[in-house]
């Protein structure tokens, strides 16, 4: 059984915060989630909240120096005792290599799914989620963009490495939980 901590990486809507949550009440993880961060620190309008105020919900990427900086914030009170899901970081090269830095990452992985499914399930989601970026189409593809140029170049960064695990997230919710489990059970 694999010990460490898991990257999560998949587009919006890739099906990332289901998984993270079922793995962290079936097995207690500790869940870093940089969209839920991110979207608090707007709410409390914080020095940070101010700074990026107008790029998030908009389809943009916070700066990476901003987002590290939370990040190594979060990891000071958590490690090195717990096996942590990380649910949105790194999203970028930067942070991914910034991420190896302050913390082993034993495992990647990476929910496939097409652009059409994203946007069906983003304007599904976006019926209660009050999120304004998943409101409007264009916002949408701005996302899926975002995704094709930044975080995409990560699955070479940990395919080199030989981490990465890829799932069909196109799958029902239980089979890719199901198959996660037992790409985690037999992880080395
Ligand atoms: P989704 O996965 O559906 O895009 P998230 O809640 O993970 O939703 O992210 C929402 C927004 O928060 C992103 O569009 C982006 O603006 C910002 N964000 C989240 N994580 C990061 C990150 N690691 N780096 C930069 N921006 C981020």
């Amino acid at each position: 059984m694999y010990n460490g901590n898991i990257v999560l990486l998949g587009a919006p809507g890739s099906g990332k915060g289901t998984l993270a949550k079922q793995l962290s009440e079936k097995y207690g993880y500790t869940l870093i989630t940089t969209g839920d961060i991110l979207r608090e620190e707007k709410r409390s309008g914080s020095e940070i909240g101010k700074k990026i105020n107008d790029i998030l919900g908009k389809g943009n990427l916070v700066p990476d120096d901003i987002v590290n900086e939370i990040i190594k914030n979060k990891l000071e009170k958590y490690l090195p005792n717990s096996r942590i899901i990380f649910d949105g970081f790194p999203r970028t090269v930067v942070q991914g290599e910034f991420l190896d830095t302050i913390a082993d990452i034993g495992l990647v992985i990476y929910l496939e799914v097409s652009d059409d499914t994203i946007r069906e399930r983003i304007i599904e989601r976006g019926k209660t989620s009050g999120r304004e970026d998943d409101q409007s189409i264009d916002i949408i593809n701005r996302r899926i963009l975002q995704y094709k140029t930044e975080t995409k170049p990560l699955i070479d960064f940990y395919d080199s490495k030989k981490i990465i695990a890829t799932i069909d997230g196109e799958e029902s919710i239980n089979e890719v939980f199901h198959r996660v489990e037992n790409i985690i059970k037999s992880w080395k």
